[in-house]
């Protein structure tokens, strides 16, 4: 769990210098971190302690406050539920509303971790990945003694719906490109596009928060949802503007939080995509789509390790331009 391979790391400047925001070896906490909650649906306190994992174990939780303590991991086969959040499960045993640890794992770039958990939905802290990301960073990550895999993009892949998109193209970087349109004057269209590095993530996309109109809110909690929900972990808008009193941490939070949540999203096919994703108005639910569509099109992708793959040659194909 060390390792700085100083050989390896001559060897590949290259690539290294060809995909700023990618990362050769595997990587985990350098320390445990705990936090404390509620979950923003069950309304329920839970405790969460982050623990460092060896190479090739993924993201991982375990239910610690069941009797055999089970272990879910977090990848896209486990998904069991994507209407309200991002629930995975396994024999029984659920973890739901991952989605922004998830986030924050892919936006950190940690391939292995255990999250322990004694309820089944991790804190919601602010709305954010905020919370997440300053404790994890401040416990300090490792490189680990192996590459990390990446899917790269050969050919593009797109998932179209009535009113929404998602489209992936080949790119020597990791990048992604979002527009959401509501219609409410404080949202109304917002589009946002950047290179994903561990930099980016922390300085524009972790600390922007979820977002819900006040009538949503409301109908959710009358049915038991959202019970954890309040000012203080989400934006609430209602038809007069933004409800909380501090405003917006940015104009375009909201966009930002899509992104957030598509990072999350995308981070459950298990390894980091080398390419551009381009989303038009898509969530949970139509994300989650793409994903069974990615998997479908084992010709459009290979995997690799960034060590093997010369990224100084432009790739196959680049229509994303047309796009953005
Ligand atoms: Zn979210």
């Amino acid at each position: 769990m060390k390792a700085n391979h100083p050989n390896n790391r001559r060897n590949n400047q290259k690539s290294v210098a060809s995909c700023q925001s990618c990362t050769i070896y595997q990587r985990t906490l350098a320390k445990s971190v705990r936090l404390s909650g509620v979950g923003v649906h069950s309304g329920k306190s839970v405790n969460l302690t982050i623990k460092p994992a060896p190479i090739n174990f993924g993201i991982n939780f375990r239910r610690v406050d069941l009797p055999t303590a089970p272990l879910v991991k977090a990848t896209f086969s486990r998904i069991v539920d994507t209407s309200l959040a991002t629930v995975i499960g396994e024999g029984g045993c659920i973890v739901s509303t991952i989605e922004h640890l998830m986030a924050c794992f892919s936006g950190l770039g940690i391939d292995n971790a255990i999250c322990e958990l004694d309820n089944y939905e991790p804190p919601i802290m602010d709305g954010s990945a905020g919370e997440f990301t300053r404790h994890i960073q401040a416990a300090g990550i490792v490189d680990q003694d192996a590459p990390r895999m990446y899917f790269v993009i050969k050919s593009p892949i797109e998932l179209l719906g009535e009113d929404k998109s998602v489209h992936l193209y080949p790119a020597r970087e990791r990048k992604i490109t979002c527009t959401i349109k509501f219609n409410h004057p404080v949202i109304d269209e917002q589009k946002l596009s950047l290179v994903l590095s561990e930099e980016s993530f922390v300085k524009e996309i972790s600390h922007a928060r979820t977002f819900g109109f006040l009538q949503e809110v409301e109908y959710m909690q009358f049915f038991g949802l959202a019970q954890g929900g309040s000012l203080d972990n989400s934006v609430v808008i209602d038809e007069n503007g933004v409800v909380n009193e501090g405003g917006l941490r940015w104009p375009d939070e909201f966009v930002r939080h899509k992104i957030l949540d598509a990072i999350g999203d995308f981070s459950l096919l298990g390894m980091p995509i080398l390419g551009h994703i381009i989303l038009y108005k898509s969530g949970h639910n139509f994300n989650h789509e793409f994903l069974k569509t990615f998997f479908d099109r084992k010709s459009a992708w290979e995997t690799s390790s960034l060590d093997t793959l010369d990224l100084s040659e432009p790739p196959e194909t680049d229509q994303a331009s047309e796009l953005v």
